[in-house]
């Protein structure tokens, strides 16, 4: 179950794996961006992480509190995709305290969908949506998520970017792993842990 406790457990371990990875993502936006990625999901996650200690009555308030400060902190393309998955999280979790798996996936569906509208964006753009969508149809089926998170992310690198600042390196941009791809692994695998 996926408790408000347990969502901000998750929250936590997505800041701590964000501060990990920020060189990484940093150095891949570089190569296919404009560099910012790393320094704005840690700037938006440190802004997360100073929400938490707030108390919250239900799983749809602190996710759209946490939409909300992604959006205003992590700028970039990213924040407004990260910030309204969240908030369209919140509008599936409502007023429940806790969550099991079936309604988490629900939720992420809607995040995921949510980010597909924002980015007009598909699968096999080389965008965060090729680890969001695909992912929840593996863990739908039962799936291991640790394995999937890590292929899906992996898969990114050989994909040229159609969509984004990334496709304006066009053929350039296959053999690097999108970014955002990576940061929403480390967010998606925070959250499942928490409903292991
Ligand atoms: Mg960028």
């Amino acid at each position: 179950m996926l408790t408000i406790d347990r969502m901000k457990q998750a929250l936590r371990d997505a800041q701590v794996g964000i501060e990990e990875q920020k060189d990484t993502l940093t150095d891949l936006d570089r190569a296919i961006g404009d560099g910012d990625h790393g320094i704005n999901m840690s700037r938006g996650f440190d802004a997360v992480s100073s929400i938490l200690d707030e108390d919250y009555d239900s799983l749809g308030a602190i996710s759209k509190k946490v939409g909300m400060t992604l959006m205003s902190k992590v700028g970039g393309a990213a924040g407004p995709l990260y910030g309204s998955a969240f908030v369209k999280m919140a509008t599936k979790f409502g007023d429940a305290t806790e969550a099991d798996f079936n309604l988490l996936i629900e939720a992420l569906q809607e995040g995921s969908n949510s980010i597909k509208a924002r980015g007009k964006s598909e699968v096999g753009q080389k965008t965060m949506v090729d680890v969001w969508d695909p992912f929840l149809e593996h863990v739908k089926q039962g799936n291991d998520y640790k394995q999937q998170l890590d292929e899906l992310v992996q898969k990114t690198e050989d994909m040229v970017a159609t969509k984004g600042r990334a496709s304006y390196f066009g053929e350039n941009s296959r053999g690097t792993v999108d970014p955002g791809a990576l940061s929403s692994s480390i967010l998606l695998a925070a959250i499942m842990k928490e409903v292991d």
